[in-house]
């Protein structure tokens, strides 16, 4: 293997001391901390890498024989924010199940309403999670603890954790919350306090750097395949008939990749990673007039940050300072008219928009599958006191990664890889934008 010209990722993950109490898990296969799990990551799962491959060692998840806090003395806390993900009461599920029944442990807070539940201006009571009262929510959308956006101090938040007397801090949460989780870990570490903060990634989008598979992302493209199939029965539905469907996917196309590969008819695929024109012969309008002309229908999946410098830059930003996007199927939909109008040819155009849809659904089989080891594995880290690291899957294996990893670079679709050729292939968009 080439030696790398770039920095190495440091893995190593902090922890609240040593860990010198019995578990009292039985368990055939505790974790040896003195052999980490080694792999080799691609320039794909290191976006900054141009094409060079790199031997890292990661921390492996799962139960560790000595502990650094005692079970029946640990309080935990759990709290979810940012936007909605099929499978957040999975992991909220998971977690309450092994604190209790697997480690004894009595307590489990559930925050209200994301950081804001912290603050007492806000007035939000806690709910206490027990395994009587999550045994059924895995069966519901969304999250039983409600999520907000916007910034809170940190400060506020370990005084607020102090004053529960929590030792562990669960968070779920996208980017935004993930830097938040840093924050408090910044804030629990200057006050020398003993509190373990662990991080459950949540993006629908699947956009994280290192790691390979969010939870809700293979339920998200589930999803979507069926928008697209009703937008597929639309569009063959009457003449010169197109199907617009818009799918999630803010930086990057992921779901929108996925889907198209798990429901072929799709025709055109518009992604943030690949910048399209709309005018000119090589323009996207000729390239469906096109189509149109030849096959009588399109179907066209966009994601929604797909085409941003065709729109007005947005200064507009929500309440957490994310930059709202333009609406870029709404531009597509008008040029698209514009276009067939002037040149005096029919077209017929349905646009689905299902993301709130996608959101709220309740996680499928192999979400659950998913969701369920990242609540028992961020249980397993919390209690040998790790803390400022997030649990996920690396390849196949399960993980602990540093949060400054996670929070440091977005992951991105390779549109120069074996990948995006067979979805190009799939699509066959490639014909249609060349005059024929
Ligand atoms: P998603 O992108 O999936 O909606 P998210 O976690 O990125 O999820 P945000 O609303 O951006 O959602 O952030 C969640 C919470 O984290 C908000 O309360 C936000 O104010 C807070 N937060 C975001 N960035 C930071 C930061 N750099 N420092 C401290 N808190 C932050
Ligand atoms: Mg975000």
């Amino acid at each position: 293997m080439a030696k790398s010209r770039h920095a190495v990722p440091d893995t190593t993950i902090r922890t609240l001391g040593p860990a010198k109490i019995g578990t009292p898990l039985r368990h055939p296969r505790y974790v040896d901390e003195t052999r980490p799990l080694k792999l080799v990551m691609t320039s794909e799962e290191l976006c900054e890498l141009d094409n060079e491959t790199m031997l890292l060692d990661f921390e492996k998840a799962g139960p560790r024989e000595k502990l650094y806090f005692d079970p029946p003395k640990t309080k935990c806390a759990i709290v979810t924010c940012g936007g909605l993900c099929p499978g957040i009461n999975d992991v909220i599920r998971a977690i309450v199940m092994e604190s209790h029944y697997h480690y004894g442990i009595r307590t489990v807070l559930g925050i209200r309403n994301g950081l804001r539940g912290f603050i007492p201006k806000y007035g939000y009571d806690l709910k206490e999670l027990t395994p009587q009262n999550v045994s059924s929510i895995h069966q519901f959308g969304g999250t039983i603890l409600g999520s907000s956006r916007g910034p809170q101090d940190p400060g506020e938040i370990v005084d607020s954790l102090e004053r529960m007397n929590v030792n562990v801090l669960f968070v779920i949460g996208g980017d935004g919350t993930m830097r938040a989780a840093s924050a408090i870990v910044d804030e629990v570490e200057r006050r020398r306090r003993k509190i373990a903060v662990i991080g459950i990634p949540k993006t629908i989008d699947n956009d994280i750097n290192f790691i390979t598979r969010t939870f809700g992302f293979d339920t998200a493209v589930e999803k979507a395949t069926e928008a697209i199939q009703c937008a597929h029965v639309e569009a063959t539905g009457m003449d010169m008939g197109i199907g617009l469907v818009k799918l999630m996917g803010r930086e990057a196309g992921f779901i929108a990749a996925q889907a198209t590969l798990a429901m072929q008819e799709v025709n055109f695929l518009l992604v943030p990673e690949e910048p399209f024109a709309f005018d000119g012969e090589r323009g996207l309008l000729m390239a469906i007039e096109r189509r149109l002309l030849h096959r009588g229908h399109a179907l066209i999946v966009c994601a929604e940050g797909a085409g941003r410098d065709l729109l007005e830059e947005s200064r507009r930003t929500d309440a957490s300072g994310n930059v709202r996007l333009g609406d870029i199927c709404g531009l597509l939909a008008d040029r698209m008219k514009a276009h067939f109008a002037a040149r005096n040819l029919e077209m017929n155009m349905k646009f689905i928009d299902p993301s709130y849809i996608i959101r709220s659904v309740p996680a499928n089989a192999g979400d659950r599958v998913y969701c369920g080891f990242l609540g028992q594995h961020a249980v397993h880290a919390a209690m040998a006191g790790k803390t400022g690291m997030v649990v996920t899957q690396i390849k196949t294996s399960m993980a602990h990664l540093p949060l400054e990893l996670v929070t440091s670079k977005r992951r991105y679709l390779n549109t120069d890889s074996d990948y995006w050729s067979s979805v190009m292939e799939a699509t066959g968009q490639q014909n249609y934008f060349i005059a024929q």
